[in-house]
């Protein structure tokens, strides 16, 4: 298997494309430590069903927005695992308004989960990657940091920056052994994407040149290829898997 012997951690893995990676990363051959920030029902059920298929997976409580809950998560993973080689960072919330209505808070809390999370959670586990000098990380960012996206200023910004924050440390991290690059994900069948009304749902589906929404399976699958040593060569890279939508 493409990814034994690996210990992964996936950020907000409990439901939607985390979920999914999560079940992608363990099929093929990794320990998952599945992060998840309230619903640890739903964060078991996966480690559950991962243990049923012949896996191996735990799960962590931590908000990824606060930094002494990801320490406290770092240490609980390496106690578990000896150490993470695979990190996902997925947790993602939106607070969609237009900018005129948007107030400090929504602004706040999308940049702080979205973005401050994603610092957080890779400086915590850098360390150990950079003295073993092997490891892979892929963001989640989104097509709307890449086109904008009507209501969604603060989504945008954030997964935006993450394409920045991408390029940088692949340079930075280039001689290392540590390959970075995004996944940019179109618009996905997921609880984030169901919350938008279905006449809007509607219109964007027109937009996708494929005609459908995309499957958090098939967003896993790319997440997978950039983590595994098929893409050693590749880093600072996004990889849209949008149906199209924007090429
Ligand atoms: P989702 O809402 O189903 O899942 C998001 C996950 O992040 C949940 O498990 C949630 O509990 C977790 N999370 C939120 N805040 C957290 C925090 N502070 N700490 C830890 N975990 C936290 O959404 P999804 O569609 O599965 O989105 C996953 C990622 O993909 C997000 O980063 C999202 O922005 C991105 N994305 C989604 C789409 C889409 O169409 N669904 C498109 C592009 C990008």
């Amino acid at each position: 298997m493409r990814l034994s012997g690996r210990v992964a951690l996936v950020t907000g893995g409990s439901r939607g494309i985390g979920r999914a990676i999560c079940e992608a990363l363990a099929d093929a051959g990794a320990a998952v430590a599945i992060n998840y920030q309230g619903s640890e029902r739903a964060a078991r059920e996966v480690a559950r069903e991962i243990a049923e298929a012949g896996g191996v997976a735990d799960i962590f409580q931590a908000d990824v927005s606060q930094r002494e809950e990801v320490q406290r998560m770092k240490k609980q993973v390496l106690a578990r695992f000896g150490r993470v080689d695979l990190l996902v960072n997925n947790a993602g919330i939106t607070r969609d308004r237009t900018f005129v209505r948007m107030d400090e808070e929504a602004w706040a809390a999308v940049l702080s989960v979205n973005l401050n999370g994603v610092f957080y959670c890779t400086k915590a586990f850098l360390d150990g990657m950079l003295e073993r000098r092997y490891g892979r990380i892929v963001h989640i960012s989104s097509i709307v940091g890449q086109t904008g996206n009507y209501g969604q200023a603060n989504y945008a910004a954030a997964k935006a920056a993450l394409l920045g924050l991408t390029k940088t440390l692949a340079k930075e991290l280039a001689t290392k052994g540590i390959t970075v690059n995004a996944v940019a994900p179109g618009f996905i069948e997921t609880e984030m994407v169901a919350a938008v009304p279905e006449e809007t749902r509607g219109k964007i589906v027109k937009q996708i040149p494929m005609g459908r929404l995309g499957t958090a399976q098939e967003v896993a699958k790319g997440v997978v290829f950039l983590l595994s040593d098929d893409a050693s060569y590749i880093t600072g890279q996004t990889l849209n898997v949008n149906g199209g939508m924007y090429v």
